[in-house]
């Protein structure tokens, strides 16, 4: 017998174990129909969810959105049937909108059956009281992004937008996103990460002392003391190599990406 069983790699690097219940934090996918690869890695990813009580989309789960009615013409309906394969199989799952999928409304939340979050939120995982954000409202030495989420964010532009031909909306977003890929090659990467400050001032602002995001492409876990309290910051990776997520469970938080993981016991925070 051949001892060396063939596994496809995603095979390996999406499947979850867990022997108790457990949260999954996803971001960054990016996902489009360009990119065949990452679409079977969140295939995959979705199928492997074993004991899973929710699954939380922290933003940019797709390269971009231009409206819940253009889902068909930007080839997203396969994606929007995987979300809803999760409800069927009783695991709620909650969204946070990024920068590149902001436009993600109750149409798509009826259909896939997900939840939608404000930008942050403060929920309890297993008694602990966690800090969600997309993340690029942290990003704030980067003021041109700054400017932009100020624009998109007026009822106002939106509705001006949306009411334009999915043709336009196409490409004014791809003009959008034409000038902040550029723009990322020239950008000191300093303020492409977040600033302290504004992670100090978030996490003050609520009771947690732990704040999970996306949206830096800088997986990591990140711990400081402040006015006498340990405060920890979990980011998650991007998905263009394959899967990052974290999984919480009652006893630690896992983050997973480029076959690394890194552990956070809740005695240090
Ligand atoms: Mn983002």
């Amino acid at each position: 017998m051949n001892q060396k069983k063939k596994v496809p790699q995603s095979k390996i690097q999406t499947h979850i174990k867990s022997e108790d219940t457990s949260i999954i934090l996803i971001s960054d996918l990016h996902l489009t129909p360009e990119s065949p690869q990452t679409i079977l890695h969140f295939n995959n990813f979705i199928t492997s969810l074993e004991n899973v009580d929710s699954l939380y989309i922290l933003g940019d789960l797709f390269e971009y959105w231009l409206g819940d009615d253009a889902a068909y013409s930007l080839g997203h309906v396969p994606v929007e049937k995987t979300l809803r394969l999760l409800s069927v199989k009783g695991i709620t799952v909650y969204l946070i909108r990024g920068n590149r999928d902001f436009l993600i409304d109750n149409d798509f939340a009826l259909r896939t059956g997900i939840k939608i979050l404000n930008d942050p939120t403060l929920h309890s995982f297993f008694g602990h009281q966690v800090l969600l954000l997309h993340g690029d409202s942290l990003c704030t030495d980067d003021k041109k992004h700054q400017k932009f989420r100020s624009i998109v964010d007026e009822t106002e532009w939106r509705l001006t937008f949306l009411r334009k031909s999915i043709s336009e909306r196409d490409s004014i977003a791809k003009s959008i996103r034409f000038r902040s890929d550029i723009e990322k090659r020239y950008k000191p990467s300093g303020i492409m990460d977040v600033n302290q400050l504004a992670v100090d001032a978030a996490l003050q602002s609520t009771p947690a002392r732990l704040l999970i995001h996306g949206h830096t492409h800088r997986p990591g876990i990140h711990q400081w003391n402040l006015n006498g309290e340990s405060l920890a910051r979990v980011v998650l990776g991007e998905w263009s190599e394959g899967p990052s997520w974290i999984q919480f469970s009652a006893s630690r938080i896992e983050l997973h990406y480029e076959d690394k993981v890194k552990c956070l016991e809740y005695g240090q925070v």
